[in-house]
């Protein structure tokens, strides 16, 4: 016997790799004495087959029983002095890992920015400015007119902090690296403290914000509160009298926002209103400000971070306060790779942390509402808009039988015309980019699909773009040419039907000439502050705006008097469980934009179905009414947030492979589950499980997807299904043949 001739080793390194395995691995500590001395959290270096990975230490113990321990690798040894991951965000990082089974090396390379995960040093965490160097000083006259040459003139009377420069010009970036790419210009560190401006004061508080704000400065410890308030009622100050009571106290808060949200408009107004440095973190940093921001946040030096779904990972070592914004948004949950949603792992690392946590919106989620309901959440409600705005008054177009072009009725015509000649902006809102949904052939038939995608009973139309000359598939990206005849019967007569923004636009602009028209959508707003940008070229003056649900947020349009609603009514009658939700959501966040200043704003929903119950509720009651509705109806369907779902998906090029994965995993639950599903007579089973089953679009970008659904009236059935299970669905030969993912709590089953 081998292990009768080496002596077990006492202590091995249980190290979480970042790899698609559920388990951690261990090794042998190296003999070094710096280096082998690691405990729970360090990053350390281990060989890996022929790789060497950087994983974390998550245990330090005795090998397992089974450990073979002459096949046991040796660490290649730390890297940080100190544990990078410790106390609470370690131990909820781990709870993570268990509730959405995902292995902990993989949650870990999430949470951590690139270089931290790649096995850099912690950044230094001064801040940087930029200046002019001497050919800077001398040549600046020279420059042309543009970005650089703008950058040029902020910096002449000395450096300029980066996060000024954010506030100062849009996609300074670029510009700055033009500059020190002729050696221009260069960085600086400069201290960290001596930054920011005083505070300066906001408005005086009405009485509800002044309710909301002492209930949440008397909580103690952890309390979760809904702040339920209709847009422009003046969450953000609550937020910010909160977050200015919490940085007194010398603790740190945590601001999370939808993506879109996080404007430099809202960072200034941050920035300005608590005087301490902000901590952005979004989309558009580089990889090395992310871990700048990590790194400063770790050793306790920032105080306040505003930032997107993954600034939930920040360390809070000084914690005091969560705030959500927008909470109901879907961006905050995360679609691939781990699918956490940032709301809900902020709620459990606030509790953790024993901190009060805020979450607000106008148009809460039913999960959130629920919470409510159940006592579990605090509810304040700011019920009046701040300062002088009124609520917008919300109509009814009914267009049966009225005659449409490109998508519009006489009626939203006349109302434009009418709003714009009074002085006010329009917003056409429409949730479809392109210029048309379909491409038709007015004499066979024939219809334009993408090739790689299809839903169950039919390919997958192909939006049309570029005025007519162009088809794109919306789900996989797919492009071509549109044809110039039928391909099925060689007939000229080819028509793009329906309308989307594109074709709006170009239908708009074609009846009020004399008006700017300006369309906001993915394909005219990529970069990050393209929507900033577009809104503030707009400016006050009369025009339209034509958009997406892009237009739902951002910017404040003070100007803007009529909101014209077009097209919902696809999102009225979908197979999807939340479609309502979503709608009614968007509806009232695009209705919202109406009449922020003193103007009194105006409404009109453009639809074939006046009488649907959805829009009856949602314009009698408000969306507190709609909600109700809704949660009786999830309520007697078994559906979130009454049940809890997990959707495992998986594809492949041939449907039988995705298939019989997912015919094994059901297997494999099923053999857990047995005793429990043969529930009495009238009792629904703990765990019921549908699929495999094809996935609502069976068919994108060519590969063949299917899924299986998991619904538990209780989420521990739920859970202890899969632990049960996965073990064995991870290891099985039919998993190796597939893509499959995991999602606990899908808000998307498509
Ligand atoms: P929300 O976050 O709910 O959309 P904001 O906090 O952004 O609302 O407030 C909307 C507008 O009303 C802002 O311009 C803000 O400065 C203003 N405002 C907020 N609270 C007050 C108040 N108590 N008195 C006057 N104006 C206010
Ligand atoms: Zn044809
Ligand atoms: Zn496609």
């Amino acid at each position: 016997m081998p292990e009768a001739l080496f002596p077990p080793p006492s202590t091995v390194w249980r190290v979480a790799l970042p790899l698609p395995l559920p388990r951690l691995f261990d090794y042998l500590p190296p003999a070094s004495q710096t280096d082998g001395d690691a405990a729970v959290g360090h990053r350390v270096r281990v060989p890996f087959g022929r790789r060497e990975l950087v994983g974390v230490v998550a245990e330090v113990g005795a090998p397992e029983y089974e450990t073979d321990p002459a096949a046991l690798k040796t660490a290649l040894g730390r890297i940080d002095a100190d544990p990078l991951l410790h106390g609470e965000l370690f131990d909820s990082l781990r709870w993570l890992a268990r509730y959405t089974h995902a292995p902990l090396g993989e949650v870990l390379a999430t949470a951590l920015p690139g270089p931290l995960r790649h096995g850099e040093p912690l950044p230094d965490t001064h801040a940087w400015a930029w200046c002019l160097t001497e050919a800077g000083l001398t040549g600046r006259e020279g420059l042309r007119a543009g970005r650089p040459r703008r950058l040029a003139d902020l910096l002449q009377d000395g450096p300029q902090d980066e996060d000024r420069l954010d506030e100062a010009l849009d996609d300074w970036r670029s510009a700055a690296r033009a500059l020190a790419k002729r050696g221009l210009a260069e960085r600086i560190a400069v201290p960290a403290s001596a930054r920011a401006p005083a505070p300066r004061p906001g408005p005086a508080l009405n009485e509800e914000q002044q309710d909301a704000v002492d209930t949440v400065l008397a909580a103690d410890g952890f309390v979760p509160f809904l702040l339920d308030g209709v847009t422009g009622s003046g969450k953000t100050e609550v937020y910010l009298h909160a977050i200015a009571d919490c940085l007194a106290r010398g603790k740190q808060a945590l601001v999370l926002v939808p993506e879109i949200g996080l404007t430099p408009q809202t960072l200034a107004r941050f920035r300005a209103r608590l005087g301490v440095p902000i901590h952005a973190l979004h989309s558009g940093l580089s990889d090395g400000e992310r871990a700048r921001t990590w790194a400063a946040f770790a050793r306790g030096e920032a105080r306040v971070a505003v930032g997107t779904r993954s600034a939930v990972f920040l360390p809070l070592l000084q914690p005091g306060l969560i705030v959500i914004d927008e909470e109901h948004d879907g961006s905050f949950k995360q679609q691939d790779g781990i699918r956490y949603h940032a709301r809900d792992f902020a709620l459990v690392r606030a509790k953790a942390l024993n901190i009060p946590i805020l979450l607000g919106s106008a148009t809460p989620s039913l999960e959130s509402l629920r919470n409510v309901q159940a006592g579990r959440y605090g509810h304040l409600r700011l019920q009046r808009r701040a300062g002088q705005a009124q609520a917008p008054q919300v109509r009814v177009v009914d267009v049966r039988k009225r005659p449409i072009e490109a998508g519009l009725s006489p009626e939203l015509v006349d109302a434009i015309a009418q709003a714009l000649h009074a002085g006010g902006q329009v917003l056409v809102f429409k949730n479809r980019r392109g210029y048309a949904p379909v491409l038709l052939c007015h004499d066979c038939g024939w219809t334009a699909h993408c090739p790689r995608c299809s839903t169950p009973l039919k390919g997958t139309p192909m939006t049309v773009h570029g005025g007519g000359r162009r088809l794109q598939c919306h789900h996989c990206g797919t492009r071509r040419p549109a044809p110039n005849a039928c391909p099925d019967c060689g007939g000229l007569a080819l028509q793009s039907q329906g309308a989307g923004t594109e074709r709006i636009e170009e239908s708009l602009s074609a009846r009020f000439p004399d008006y700017p028209v300006r369309r906001i959508d993915r394909g005219t707003t990529q970069r990050r502050d393209a929507l900033e940008q577009h809104l503030a070229e707009f400016g006050t003056a009369p025009g339209i705006l034509v958009g997406t649900q892009m237009l739902a947020k951002g910017h404040d349009l003070p100007n803007l008097t009529l909101v014209a609603v077009v097209g919902i009514d696809e999102g009225l009658f979908s197979a999807d469980f939340r479609a309502p939700e979503k709608l009614a959501q968007l509806l009232i966040q695009v209705a919202g934009r109406a009449g922020r200043a003193d103007k009194l704003g105006q409404v009109l929903l453009q639809t074939h179905h006046p009488e649907h119950p959805l829009l009856h509720t949602l314009l009698t009651g408000g969306y507190a009414a709609f909600a109700e509705t809704e949660l009786a109806q999830r309520e007697a369907a078994d559906f979130p947030p009454f049940a809890h779902m997990a959707l495992l998906r998986a594809e492949a090029q041939e449907v039988d492979v995705a298939n019989a994965f997912l015919a094994k995993a059901r297997r494999e639950i099923d053999a857990f589950a047995d005793p429990r599903r043969r529930p009495a007579p009238g009792q629904r089973p703990a765990l019921e499980i549908n699929g495999p089953l094809p996935a609502p679009m069976p068919r994108r970008a060519g590969y063949q997807r299917a899924q299986l659904i998991l619904t538990a009236l209780e989420r521990r059935h739920l859970h202890a299904a899969l632990d049960a299970a996965l073990p064995a669905i991870y290891a099985c030969p039919e998993a190796r043949k597939v893509r499959w993912s995991l999602d606990v709590d899908p808000i998307d089953l498509y």
